[in-house]
C-alpha cells in the first residue's frame, strides 16, 4: 500500500511538474452562457403590441419609441436614436428613427444584431376586403423580433459578452409599396431605415463581424429555412447559427434545408454595409405567400406568439454570441 501510494505520489509529482503555469492558460475557459427567459421576451413582445399598431407618424408608434430607448438604456446599453425623415414609396415623409444599442463599445470585433419594430399601415393580405386599410398589429411581425433581442440585452447588461454586440431596431421595413397599387413591384420601398443606416451607419466606417437579422421569430411551430441570400452572403454563419440550434435540441424550428430568397433587411445591411448577415424568417412553403396565413392580415397578434419559438430563437443566438472569439 505503501509503496503505490509512493508510485502515485511521484507520479502526481511529476505530472504536475509537467504541467506548468502556461498549459493551464491554453485550457479552454468554461464558457458561461446567461439563460435565455422566454416569459420575458414574451411580456417584452406583448408591452410593444399593447401601444396598438405601431405604424409611423402615429402616436403609438412614438410612445414605443420611448419605451425601446429606455428600455435598452435600463439594461445598460449606450443607445443613439438614429431619426430621419424617409420618403415612402406614395410621397409621405415618415419620421422614423432607429433605435440602436451597443455593448463593449471599445470592442473591434462586433456582432450586429437586427430587428425591424414598425407596423404595417395596411393589412393588404387580409382575407377581408374590409380590413384592408387597417394597420397589422405585428405581433410577429416586428414585435416577437424585437421581444427576443430586448431579453438578450437585459442578459447581456448582467454578463458582458468577448466580443462587441450592437443591437437595432430597424424602422420604416413594413411600409412597401403594395401590390393592390398595381405596376412593377418596387423592391427598395421596403426596409427603408435599414437602407438609411446601411448609407448612414450611426459609428462612420461601422464594420461587424456578422449580422442576424430575426423576423417572424414567434409564431408557433415555426420553421426557418436557410434563407437563399443568407446562404448567398453569410453561408457561414446560417450553418454556425443552424448547427448551434440543432446542438440545442431545436432542429425542428431551424431547418437544414433551402427555404425561399426573401426581401428583407439583410439584403441591404449585406449589399450597402458589406457585413455578412442571416435572416432568421419563418418560412411556410405551403402557404400561398410563403409566410403565415395571418402575415399582413389583423389577424397577426399576441396569440401568434409562442414562448417555445421565442426560446428556441433566443437560445440559440445566446449560444452564438457567447461562443464567438
Ligand atoms: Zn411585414
Amino acid at each position: 500500500m505503501r509503496k503505490i501510494f509512493i508510485i502515485l505520489f511521484l507520479v502526481t509529482l511529476f505530472t504536475s511538474c509537467k504541467k506548468p503555469v502556461e498549459q493551464a492558460a491554453n485550457e479552454p475557459k468554461a464558457i458561461t452562457v446567461p439563460f435565455f427567459v422566454a416569459d420575458s421576451a414574451y411580456l417584452y413582445t406583448k408591452k410593444q403590441v399593447d401601444f396598438g399598431a405601431r405604424v409611423p407618424n402615429t402616436k403609438a408608434h412614438d410612445e414605443c419609441a420611448l419605451y425601446l430607448s429606455a428600455k435598452l438604456k435600463s439594461f445598460g446599453a449606450e443607445v443613439i436614436e438614429q431619426k430621419a425623415d424617409l420618403k415612402a414609396f406614395d410621397g409621405t415623409v415618415l419620421k422614423s428613427v432607429n433605435i440602436i444599442g451597443s455593448y463593449n463599445t471599445k470592442a473591434e470585433t462586433r456582432i450586429l444584431l437586427l430587428s425591424h419594430w414598425d407596423s404595417r399601415p395596411w393589412a393588404d393580405n387580409d382575407p377581408d376586403p374590409a380590413n384592408r386599410n387597417k394597420p397589422v398589429m405585428a405581433a410577429n411581425d416586428g414585435a416577437s423580433g424585437v421581444g427576443v433581442l430586448l431579453e438578450m440585452a437585459r442578459l447581456m447588461s448582467k454578463n458582458l459578452p468577448t466580443l462587441g454586440v450592437d443591437i437595432i431596431f430597424l424602422d420604416a421595413e413594413d411600409y412597401g409599396q403594395p401590390e393592390s397599387r398595381g405596376g412593377a413591384s418596387n423592391e427598395d420601398s421596403w426596409c427603408l431605415g435599414t437602407q438609411y443606416w446601411a448609407q448612414h451607419p450611426h459609428v462612420a466606417g461601422y464594420k461587424a463581424r456578422f449580422g442576424i437579422l430575426l423576423d417572424m421569430v414567434g409564431a408557433p411551430e415555426s420553421v426557418f429555412y436557410r434563407e437563399q441570400a443568407s446562404d448567398y452572403y453569410a453561408g457561414s454563419v446560417v450553418t454556425t447559427v443552424w448547427s448551434q440550434a440543432k446542438s440545442l435540441g431545436f432542429g425542428q424550428y431551424f431547418r437544414d434545408e433551402k427555404g425561399g430568397s426573401i426581401t428583407d433587411d439583410h439584403i441591404y445591411v449585406n449589399k450597402m454595409a458589406g457585413i455578412p448577415t442571416v435572416d432568421i424568417i419563418h418560412y411556410d412553403p405551403n402557404s400561398g405567400t410563403g409566410f403565415g396565413t395571418y402575415w399582413h392580415t389583423t389577424h397577426d397578434t399576441m396569440d401568434k406568439v409562442d414562448k417555445n419559438t421565442l426560446n428556441a430563437v433566443g437560445t440559440t443566438l445566446m449560444h452564438v454570441i457567447y461562443n464567438e472569439k
